[in-house]
Protein backbone atom coordinates (compact mmCIF):
# COMPACT_ATOMS: atom_id res chain seq x y z
CA UNK A 1 0.00 0.00 0.00
CA UNK A 2 1.58 3.53 -1.24
CA UNK A 3 1.83 5.72 1.73
CA UNK A 4 3.34 9.35 2.17
CA UNK A 5 4.94 10.50 4.93
CA UNK A 6 3.71 14.67 5.54
CA UNK A 7 6.13 17.42 6.51
CA UNK A 8 3.79 19.07 7.73
CA UNK A 9 3.21 16.85 10.87
CA UNK A 10 5.64 13.93 10.29
CA UNK A 11 2.53 11.01 10.44
CA UNK A 12 2.63 8.46 7.43
CA UNK A 13 -0.83 9.13 5.29
CA UNK A 14 -2.07 6.10 3.32
CA UNK A 15 -4.06 6.60 -0.20
CA UNK A 16 -7.88 6.12 -0.80
CA UNK A 17 -7.72 4.60 -4.04
CA UNK A 18 -10.69 6.83 -4.46
CA UNK A 19 -9.18 10.09 -4.13
CA UNK A 20 -5.54 8.93 -5.67
CA UNK A 21 -5.21 12.33 -7.83
CA UNK A 22 -5.17 14.16 -5.00
CA UNK A 23 -3.53 13.18 -1.93
CA UNK A 24 -4.46 15.26 1.18
CA UNK A 25 -3.10 14.34 4.59
CA UNK A 26 -6.35 12.75 6.84
CA UNK A 27 -4.55 14.45 10.16
CA UNK A 28 -3.53 17.87 9.02
CA UNK A 29 -5.21 18.40 6.03
CA UNK A 30 -2.41 19.83 3.85
CA UNK A 31 -1.88 18.82 0.37
CA UNK A 32 0.58 15.85 -0.22
CA UNK A 33 0.29 15.02 -4.02
CA UNK A 34 3.24 16.61 -4.74
CA UNK A 35 5.23 14.74 -1.78
CA UNK A 36 7.47 11.56 -2.71
CA UNK A 37 5.38 8.07 -2.50
CA UNK A 38 6.81 5.09 -0.93
CA UNK A 39 6.06 2.13 -1.74
CA UNK A 40 6.48 -0.33 1.67
CA UNK A 41 5.67 0.13 5.18
CA UNK A 42 8.50 1.01 7.48
CA UNK A 43 8.01 -1.87 9.76
CA UNK A 44 8.76 -3.86 6.43
CA UNK A 45 11.83 -1.74 5.06
CA UNK A 46 13.06 -2.80 8.36
CA UNK A 47 12.76 -6.88 7.90
CA UNK A 48 13.98 -6.33 4.68
CA UNK A 49 17.50 -4.75 5.69
CA UNK A 50 18.07 -7.14 9.31
CA UNK A 51 21.71 -6.31 11.33
ZN1 LIG B 1 -0.18 16.02 7.90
Amino acid sequence: MPWKLCPYCNKQSYSAATHYQIWLCPYCGNDLTEEPENLSPLDELEEDYPE
